[in-house]
């Protein structure tokens, strides 16, 4: 503060310093309603644009690794690395998951979370590049839905806009976080329980897609995943079969009785199960058995009723073969909710970005896999998707997937981003959404996906107005139309367990495949697959590489 007795000249005169403070634009104030300057868009994408080697190995290095729910220590471990180099503080472990982790960085202004997937699928390996079935290890998991191309993305996109920040002084802060075990419903309501979004302005999840695309309103189904565990008794299955309760007929009739119920259950719900233990040999009456179920409906209350109907067939099934049951919570997910004013802002960013830049390579490699897999022919789109307007009230959804995006939806105005690093028409959960996502295709997408975000992110940055209206809807119209009940209890933990045992298997059979980027300019290089043409013959032979030093330090 200045001393009020001194008497100070003016440094110029009033007229002379209106008139350069009206015709510089660095000397003017930001309206409060303005978006991001050009200038600063244009550094961003420059810059995303500088790090397209950086996307490929990211993106190739993390498909390597092929980690699914819970087990992603590699993938967490590196990707932290590459922001922790580039001057993000990493908190690692949060929420209890030892694979989750945040990334921040900025200091005042507003706080803009960013965050993908990092996960993949149980049995699902892939040869990437090639368009028949052939895994690179049979029964280990792949990523046959993509997700290792999106925290590639989300810190191509971080590295742009701290750039572009730090040039320009500009005030605000990022945090960078990793949906672990989205597969599995599984971390992202523990996150939002943790509070990790407590001070959060706006928030960004990105998702890998055939198409370039966002939308808002109300997505998809809300799930609870559940297992129910009955306890019988032991017996010799031939000897006194009388002596035992066996756990198994419990189980089936647990499965038999939701089958019969499906009929009279609503459209718009999706049930399903596996086994996850049926008993150890058939000579023994099985004294411990388990079902693992998925319940999803498009509403809280929805799902909440469903999941109340498997607790009462499974309590049936229990009393009707003299056995007890428990059940634990493996995961959650709420229906999903995207915000509006985001959802505008950014559909404006992907419309300036546009589509990459295919090239007749990509289209063959795309038309072969197609025709391999006898899916719909159909060319890897040219355009960005039309804003998606939420479905009509009078409109019942039927079915369909979930993403544990939807706990941190119904905590701060978040929305979805969907970019395009696949091919059209795959099967979901499959082999074939893994074809394309170690190729030019995955690397091209992905670059693109990271210059719509960060220059939707500068946006909300630079406008409190924006923020201002993303907070408003998410108050009123979300608000109107449900609130967050999620149904987990303060007893629930995360299910850090799922895949141990799987990954202690499967693991040591993976690592001579990991990929050497010092060694080979890409994945597909180091495996010997040419692109887009690969042999016709079976690729299943792939050596590895003899002087590959495993130097990872993941569990
Ligand atoms: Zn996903």
């Amino acid at each position: 503060m200045l001393p009020l007795a001194v008497k100070r000249e003016p440094l110029m005169k009033p007229q002379k310093f209106l008139a350069l403070l009206l015709c510089s634009s660095m000397l003017a104030p930001m309206p409060a309603g303005a978006l991001a300057p050009p200038d600063y868009k244009q550094e961003a994408i420059a810059n995303v644009d500088s790090h397209t080697k950086m996307v490929q190995v990211m993106v190739d290095t993390v498909f390597s690794f092929g980690e699914p729910g819970f087990q992603e220590f590699r993938t967490s471990d590196y990707l932290t690395s590459i922001l922790a180099k580039n001057g993000f503080k990493i908190t690692k472990g949060v929420a209890g998951i030892p694979t989750a982790w945040t990334a921040t960085w900025g200091e005042g202004g507003p706080l803009i979370a960013i965050g993908s997937d990092e996960d993949d699928l149980r049995g699902v390996s892939q040869i990437p590049g090639d368009p028949k079935v052939e895994p690179i290890v049979p029964g280990a998991p792949g990523h046959g839905e993509g997700h290792n191309s999106g925290v590639p993305l989300v810190i191509t996109a971080a590295l742009a806009i701290k750039a572009v920040m730090e040039k320009h002084h500009m005030k605000g802060r990022l945090m960078l976080w990793p949906g672990i075990a989205e597969e599995l419903l599984g971390s992202k309501a523990y996150y939002v329980r943790e509070g990790l979004f407590k001070g959060v302005d706006a928030c960004i999840f990105a998702h890998v897609d055939s198409s370039f695309a966002t939308q808002y309103g109300p997505a998809n189904n809300g799930m609870v995943s559940v297992e129910y565990t009955f306890h019988g008794k032991t017996a010799h299955a031939a000897a006194d079969p009388w002596d035992g309760h066996s756990a198994l007929d419990a189980v089936e009739i647990m499965d038999v009785a939701m089958n019969f119920r499906r009929e009279h259950l609503p459209l718009s719900q999706r049930t399903h199960y596996v086994i996850t233990n049926g008993g150890g040999q058939p000579n023994i009456v099985p004294g411990v058995a388990s079902v693992w179920y998925y319940f999803r409906d498009y509403t809280f209350d929805r799902v909440k009723e469903l999941f109340d109907i498997g607790n009462r067939t499974a309590d049936a099934a229990a009393m009707a073969t003299d056995t007890t049951v428990e059940h634990h919570i493996l995961g959650f997910a709420a229906p999903n909710y995207g915000n509006k004013p985001i959802a505008e802002l950014l559909q404006s960013n992907i419309e300036a970005v546009g589509m990459p830049k295919w090239t007749p390579d990509d289209q063959a490699f795309a038309k072969l896999v197609q025709e391999t897999q006898q899916r719909k022919v159909e060319p890897l789109r040219d355009k960005v998707t039309p804003l998606r307007a939420p479905r009509g009230e009078d409109t019942v959804p039927t079915g369909g997937g979930s993403d544990d995006i939807g706990d941190i939806m119904w905590t701060v105005p978040t929305v979805t981003l969907r970019y395009p690093a696949n091919i059209p028409n795959m099967i979901g959960h499959n082999v074939t959404s893994a074809m394309a996502m170690a190729t030019p295709i995955a690397h091209k997408g992905t670059v693109a996906g990271a210059k719509a975000l960060a220059l939707t992110v500068l946006d909300l940055m630079t406008s409190p107005d924006e923020l201002t209206k993303a907070k408003a809807f998410f108050d009123g119209d979300q608000q109107k139309y449900d609130h967050y009940k999620p149904l987990l209890t303060a007893g629930d933990a995360p299910a850090i367990h799922v895949n141990d045992d799987y990954m202690r298997t499967y693991r040591p059979l993976m690592e001579p495949y990991y990929y050497d980027a010092s060694k080979y300019p890409s994945y597909l290089d180091q495996l010997g697959i040419k692109y887009p043409s690969p042999p016709t013959g079976p690729l299943r032979k792939i050596t590895p590489p003899k002087s590959f030093n495993d130097t990872g330090t993941g569990g």
